[in-house]
């Protein structure tokens, strides 16, 4: 047979664990050496430009020209020592990855000769042509530039000897046209707010940080079987393939023994992660055949974003020297688990305390506690608007993932704690309260909560202890999209209350008295969030929709949550976004979410018409050669009962072919119609409601023609084949 599909799955099979010679040296000894850390800048620049940068990065000061030219001057030559020849500002546009446009240091030197050259201008600044990147009509109606500006809070590092920098990238007017600025504005604004509630309780409180720490779920595939299915090549998820007889019911593969070929590919992995700083600490198995996971010790938010970033395209290269594709499509095969990117988020001081974290000053603890559920309880509908995407609405809501319904976990035991502190209604309560030794059942939430961290999988969004864990998150997701959102809303929500706990004290109220009626009163407004039973039940539906919560699931509806009026707010009296900024980006996430679906269905569309059908009626018509040669030999009442099963199985396949040829041309039909649509997101609601229907309508009939065609002339790899790496 000279069919690709047996061609891949031979090679496959053949495959051995491609061993990449381990370091004979502590991680601790490389961790880092492509990185122009505090490390490498204490060795390359002077003392007072060490300062000056270190200034800039801990406490947001301007760098001026001057100081940029020795750092420049000090980057190159730590990066041509490591063999660099070219830089590059690294920046997220607002596609689904990272952007960078390499330049040589190599110039001419004036004397006829060539010498390296990178000024502090070249550091700073960039000029890339932004009109071909989404800006969501910015870039029309002013300027096709945009400029790329250094984002020093985030260090330089060397990836395929090209010096990268990170960077902000906005357009010549301003706007933000990519994930980086709004993140940066989101964590300034959030440190700012937090500190004036921190201040309450402590007055050295100068900075708060805002922490992430991802887990990162993945597949593997050998990348011949890869290369053998076109749908995965340009989708990253198969659009068609009948479920394996096994795939994921025995439970045998999370946290299982890692195949030695996906092993090595790990250990691959963390070597060159740790060379770039990204601190990966775990890695398992996770829940489907070929599902992976991959998580690091968390970071200050900007970082984590960067390395999150960083780490998925480190991932598929490394993957390619092991033979085999990383999938981190949120739902690259029916029927068994999508991947997830769980955020973990947290706020911690300078002083060293997790806001999250109870035992040191619980009144602090739950105030910080009660804001993020205020946040999040006002904020639903745009927090799933911000992990909301094409690929992560296959994931979302089925059954093994989080509902389209943002809710949050708080466990039994915080629970019955905040459930408490809701009966108290008034001051005077308190105070009375205060004395019979409410307060001091607060006191024991550090040992209660480290016994009762209870896990509930199915909540979106769950306090795990001394963090919030952002479940809902997609695996392809950019994480600064989420925590932009959670960060703003949170901000927004602690200069709420500050103003709240101002006026009380003003009106003559205590501190901690004002401070905890106002908590209290959050506790008790915020409780239709709050949700600890199952997530996946038809009964949530319906509660959550009695309780007011954003249950919508189309989305490019989802998206109309951005632009809100009290998001619009939220996200001007953070200094985030603008309304300009909101719309314009909401324009590229439909425009995202229709390109998604409509390569989908030309996909499907084609794959259906060159590999499907061809391959059905050859079969159909091999069975008709069959019944003929029957007919042939055989006479009357016989003959039937010998061709019965070959003639009941040729119109099963007509049947199929029929539906199959039919709905693809009505889908072609109703795209022509579609893509007249002007208006994005018109046209993204139409893709949604109208278009992608066909998908899995015409799935069902192409999967049921594998199951009777002859396992023989199948030409894309099946499911059995490509989900369980030896
Ligand atoms: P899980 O049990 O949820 O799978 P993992 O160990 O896989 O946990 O990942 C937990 C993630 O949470 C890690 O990245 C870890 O560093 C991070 N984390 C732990 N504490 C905090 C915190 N206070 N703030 C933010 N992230 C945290
Ligand atoms: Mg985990």
């Amino acid at each position: 047979m000279s069919n690709l599909r047996f061609k891949a799955v031979e090679e496959a099979s053949k495959r051995k664990p491609v061993e990449v010679e381990a370091p004979a040296k502590k991680t601790s000894s490389y961790f880092g050496e492509f990185v122009f850390d505090r490390n490498n800048m204490r060795k390359y620049l002077s003392k007072e430009t060490l300062r000056l940068v270190l200034n800039a990065i801990d406490k947001g000061e301007p760098l001026d020209r001057h100081v940029a030219n020795h750092v420049a001057a000090g980057m190159r030559m730590w990066a041509m020592e490591l063999g660099a020849t070219h830089y590059t500002h690294w920046f997220h546009p607002l596609t689904d990855g990272t952007a960078e446009k390499h330049d040589a240091f190599v110039d001419f030197d004036g004397n006829g000769g060539v010498i390296e050259e990178f000024s502090g201008k070249l550091l700073a600044q960039q000029e890339p042509d932004a009109s071909s990147f989404p800006s969501g009509g910015i870039r029309n109606t002013f300027e096709a530039r945009g400029y790329t500006a250094w984002d020093p809070s985030s260090p330089a590092f060397i990836m395929n000897k090209t010096l990268c920098i990170p960077t902000i990238f906005i357009s010549y007017t301003g706007e933000a046209l990519d994930y980086k600025t709004p993140l940066l504005k989101s964590i300034n604004a959030l440190d700012k707010a937090a500190v004036n509630v921190c201040r309450y309780f402590d007055r050295n409180v100068r900075k708060v940080y805002s922490y992430l720490g991802w887990e990162q779920e993945y597949f593997l595939v050998d990348e011949a079987l890869y290369s053998a299915r076109p749908d995965l090549i340009l989708t990253e998820r198969t659009l068609m393939g009948h479920d394996s007889a096994k795939n994921q019911q025995l439970d045998d593969h999370y946290f299982g023994a890692i195949p030695s070929r996906v092993s090595a590919f790990m250990r691959d992995l963390e070597y060159e992660c740790y060379k770039l700083s990204i601190p990966v600490k775990t890695r398992h198995n996770e829940v489907a055949p070929n599902q992976f996971e991959v998580a690091p010790i968390f970071e200050e938010c900007n970082l984590a974003v960067d390395h999150n970033l960083l780490l998925m395209s480190v991932m598929k290269e490394v993957a390619l020297r092991h033979n085999f594709k990383v999938l981190l499509h949120e739902k690259p095969f029916k029927g068994i688990n999508g991947s997830g990117k769980h955020n973990n988020w947290s706020m911690g001081t300078d002083t060293g305390v997790n806001l999250l974290g109870p035992g040191k000053n619980n009144l602090q603890f739950i105030t910080f506690v009660a804001n993020v559920l205020m946040a999040v309880y006002k904020n639903n509908g745009l927090l799933k608007a911000s992990i909301s995407s094409a690929t992560n609405a296959h994931r979302l809501g089925a059954n093994e993932a989080p509902p389209a319904i943002i809710s949050v976990f708080m466990g039994s035991c915080l629970s019955q704690i905040l459930d408490d502190l809701e009966q108290v209604t008034n001051l005077k309560a308190i105070e009375i309260e205060e004395k019979t030794g409410t307060r001091l059942s607060l006191n024991h939430i550090p040992e209660l909560l480290i016994d009762n961290t209870d896990r509930n999988r199915t909540s979106p969004f769950a306090f795990t202890g001394n963090r919030f864990e952002f479940r809902a998150v997609g695996s392809s997701t950019n994480c600064a999209a989420p925590m932009l959102a959670l960060n703003s809303a949170v901000a927004a929500q602690l200069i709420e209350f500050k103003q709240e706990v101002d006026a009380l004290i003003a009106a003559g109220s205590k501190k901690e008295d004002a401070i905890f009626s106002v908590v209290c009163k959050y506790i008790k407004e915020s409780k239709p969030i709050r949700f600890d039973g199952n997530g996946y039940s038809e009964e949530w539906k319906e509660e959550a929709k009695k309780r007011g919560l954003d249950c919508e699931t189309r989305v490019p509806v989802i998206y109309d949550a951005y632009l809100t009026k009290p998001s619009i707010e939220l996200f001007e009296k953070t200094g985030v976004l603008s309304e300009r900024e909101l719309e314009a980006r909401n324009e590229v996430k439909w425009e995202q979410y229709t390109k998604k679906i409509q390569i989908e269905a030309r996909v499907l569309g084609d794959l259906a018409m060159n590999h499907i059908i061809p391959v059905a009626i050859r079969y159909q018509g091999m069975l008709l050669d069959n019944v003929y040669k029957i007919k042939a030999l055989y006479e009357g009442d016989k003959a039937d009962k010998i061709a019965a099963q070959d003639l009941s199985i040729i119109e099963d396949i007509a049947d199929h072919l029929n539906f199959i040829k039919t709905k693809v041309d009505e889908m072609i039909e109703a795209r022509k119609v579609a893509n007249k649509i002007e208006n994005e997101r018109e046209k993204a609601l139409v893709y949604c409601e109208k278009i992608e229907p066909y998908l899995d309508q015409i799935r069902y009939h192409i999967d049921k023609l594998e199951l009777t065609i002859d396992n023989e002339m199948w030409t894309l790899p099946k499911y059995r084949e490509l989900l369980f790496i030896r």
